[in-house]
Order: C-alpha cells, then sequence, then structure tokens
C-alpha cells in the first residue's frame, strides 16, 4: 500500500518529459496539455530560457534567508510592477496561493483594525486557515468553523453588495474569473461598484489573481478589463511556470512593518530565477497577446461545434459547461485523443493551456471535441 496519505485522484498517467504543450508519459505516450497543471503552466513547458536562468541560479546559490540582500527579489518586483501595470505597488513574495491570500487577508484587517471578510458564492482561495474560510465549499472547511467572520454574498449581484458590504468590513476578496467554481467571469459594472463601496466602507478590495492573472485573461490580471485598481492583488500558480512561487502586490498606502509579514523560503533565489524567467519570456513572445489570440480562436472553434448549454471565460482561461456530468468526455479526451484537460464542478470542461499555445495545437483539441460532440449527438 503506498505510505502517501490519499488526497487525490489520480490518473494512471505518469508524465516523465514536457516540451512546450506536450507531455509524454513513461511509455512514450505525448499527451497535448491543456490544463497546464491547473492553470500553473503559464510559458510552456521547459522553456529554455526558464531552464538556463534556473541552472544558474543553482549554481551559484539557491537558498539562504531573507535576513540576507537578494537583489532577485528587487529584479523581480520591477518586472512584475512594469509587465502588469502596477509599478508603484510593492511585493511581498510567498510558496502558494493560499498563503497570497492568507496573507492579503491578515494585510487588510491589520489596516482596518476590522475582522469581517465578505467573500462570494463559489468562491476558491485556497485551503488554509483564512483562505479556506473564505472558501465556498463546506465539504473543505474544517467543523473548528474559521470562518465565523465571512459572509458569502452572490457573485455578480449589484444589490447584495449594497448592504452586505459596511464599515465593519475589513476586505472583499474576489476571483477576477472564479476558476474551481466554474470558470465564472466577474462583470466590469461589478468589479467597478466593489471598488466604489469598498472606498465608501473604507474597505480593502483583493483581487485573487492566482488562477485568472499572470495574463491568462489576455490582459496581465482579469480585472484590468474593468480599469479597476484593488489594494491588493494575490498570485501564485503561472507565476513561477511550476516552481512554487506566489505574491501579493500591496498599494502604497499600506504600511509595512518588520515581523508583521513573514516565511522563511518566500522570495528565495531559486523562486526569484523562476519568477523573473517567466517574466522575460512572457514580454519576449509576447503571450499575454497570444493569450488573448489564441483564446479568441479556441472560443470561436468551441462555439461553431456547438452542443453546449454555456460557454464562459476569457483568454485562455474556458470553461465549456454542458447539460450533462462531463466526467466520460474529460476522460475520453484524455484517453481516446490524449488530451489533458480539466473540469469543474461536474457539468464544465476547463481549459487552462500555455499561454504560448499555438492555433496547430488548439485545432487538435476543436478535432477531437467535434468527433466526441458529434458521438454524444447520435
Ligand atoms: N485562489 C485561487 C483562485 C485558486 O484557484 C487556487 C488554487 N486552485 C488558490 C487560490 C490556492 O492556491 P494554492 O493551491 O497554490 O494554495
Amino acid at each position: 500500500m503506498s505510505k502517501l496519505f490519499d488526497v487525490y485522484p489520480l490518473n494512471n498517467i505518469e508524465p516523465v518529459k514536457a516540451k512546450g504543450s506536450y507531455l509524454w508519459d513513461k511509455n512514450g505516450v505525448q499527451y497535448l496539455d491543456l490544463y497546464g497543471g491547473h492553470a500553473v503552466i503559464s510559458i510552456g513547458h521547459t522553456h529554455p530560457h526558464y531552464v538556463s536562468k534556473l541552472t544558474e541560479q543553482l549554481n551559484a546559490i539557491s537558498f539562504y534567508s531573507n535576513s540576507v540582500q537578494i537583489p532577485q527579489q528587487e529584479e523581480l518586483a520591477d518586472k512584475l510592477g512594469a509587465l502588469s501595470g502596477y509599478p508603484d505597488y510593492r511585493l511581498f513574495l510567498v510558496n502558494s496561493g493560499a498563503e497570497a491570500n492568507e496573507n492579503a487577508l491578515k494585510l487588510a484587517s491589520f489596516h482596518t483594525g476590522r475582522q469581517k471578510v465578505v467573500a462570494f458564492k463559489k468562491a476558491f482561495h485556497g485551503r488554509t486557515a483564512g483562505a479556506v474560510a473564505a472558501t465556498d465549499n463546506l465539504s473543505i472547511v474544517a467543523p473548528v468553523n474559521y470562518n465565523k467572520h465571512v459572509s458569502f454574498l452572490p457573485f455578480n449581484d449589484l444589490q447584495a453588495i449594497e448592504a452586505g458590504i459596511t464599515e465593519e468590513t475589513a476586505a472583499v476578496i474576489i476571483e477576477g474569473i472564479q476558476g474551481v467554481g466554474g470558470i465564472k467571469v466577474a462583470s466590469e459594472d461589478f468589479l467597478k461598484a466593489l471598488r466604489k463601496k469598498c472606498d465608501e466602507t473604507g474597505t480593502v478590495l483583493i483581487l485573487d489573481s492566482v488562477q485568472c492573472g499572470y495574463g491568462r485573461s489576455g490582459k496581465f490580471f482579469s480585472h484590468q478589463y474593468a480599469g479597476i485598481d484593488p489594494d491588493l492583488i494575490t498570485m501564485a500558480k503561472g507565476m513561477g511556470n511550476g516552481f512554487p512561487i506566489g505574491g501579493v502586490l500591496i498599494a502604497p498606502k499600506f504600511e509595512a512593518s518588520h515581523g508583521l509579514l513573514g516565511t522563511t523560503f518566500g522570495g528565495n533565489h531559486l523562486a526569484c530565477a523562476a519568477g523573473i524567467a517567466v517574466l522575460d519570456v512572457i514580454k519576449q513572445e509576447n503571450l499575454i497577446e497570444n493569450a488573448a489570440k489564441t483564446g479568441a480562436y479556441l472560443w470561436e472553434g468551441i462555439a461553431g461545434i456547438g452542443g453546449y448549454k454555456e460557454l464562459r471565460g476569457r483568454g485562455l482561461m474556458i470553461g465549456i459547461e454542458y447539460d450533462f456530468p462531463v466526467k466520460d468526455l474529460r476522460n475520453r479526451l484524455l484517453f481516446e485523443h490524449k488530451i489533458f484537460t480539466g473540469v469543474a464542478g461536474s457539468n464544465t470542461i476547463r481549459l487552462l493551456p500555455s499561454l504560448a499555445l499555438r492555433k496547430e495545437e488548439a485545432d487538435i483539441f476543436l478535432e477531437a471535441l467535434s468527433k466526441e460532440i458529434g458521438i454524444l449527438a447520435l
């Protein structure tokens, strides 16, 4: 029996090699990766610039601690600020999405002196105590009831936020596009109204961009479609293309004090090298434009095939909801067509490919999907 604590439902596939949008298993079978290990693979697998930056850093120094100068952190913060459009925000580096949200909630509470949090129905913010408390999934919240301070408002409901956000609310936390909740895009009006309501009540607005950020939506952050500036922006997943790294972008009005936030591994040399390499490639290869362009191409192709109940998303974050459970469809795509996709809930296929996805690769999926939908329609 395996010695691993059994928490993940595994596919019986063992990838041993990867390049660009492809994976190979131990038997040499090739798979097209349209899931990117859950939105993590942003620039494509084993990109040469990424491999050489990490190798170089590993040979120089891989880790010390945050008690010394780490100029790579400054380089990463500068490049992230410039590319994301938030050059005057400061960066706190962590190791995961949950940790980024945990720190954002903590900062908001310190900043306002308040305890209450507003989150949204079907939200997913991570599995640690604070993040899971703001996650609308009772099956992963421990009975200790961490979430006694959290209320869940309906997503995209302008009326609900009028009464739901008050001068007692420390933070509103929202995904610009809900990922685990089924690829639901926060409307531009909703995000603007949230910004306004947070300004009126002195509430900190946190945009969880862990899944929808880093260029995936066709802009660096998906909330930029609404033209709003959050107080805190959390990120992880695509930030390291597989190396664990997360961050919180923090608006200038927040005061830092030594010891308030901290983490042993956050901002280590190797993580920074990965983060810098990812930003270099996103910029050099215009991957944000590619996400918008190839995303639109994929969208049109899926719309042409039809057979779904609703198509949702932006850029290369696409959800196809059917009026039947998609487990079989997803398994047929994986085992018959050798294409990795994801699911959200029971009825939605979720696509989160690398931002470097090419049209020819999108075509492979479209052909497979059209065959499967044709079979289902028979
Ligand atoms: N926020 C969102 C929107 C996510 O999708 C996830 C992961 N699925 C998290 C936070 C948690 O990230 P991590 O697993 O890196 O802790």
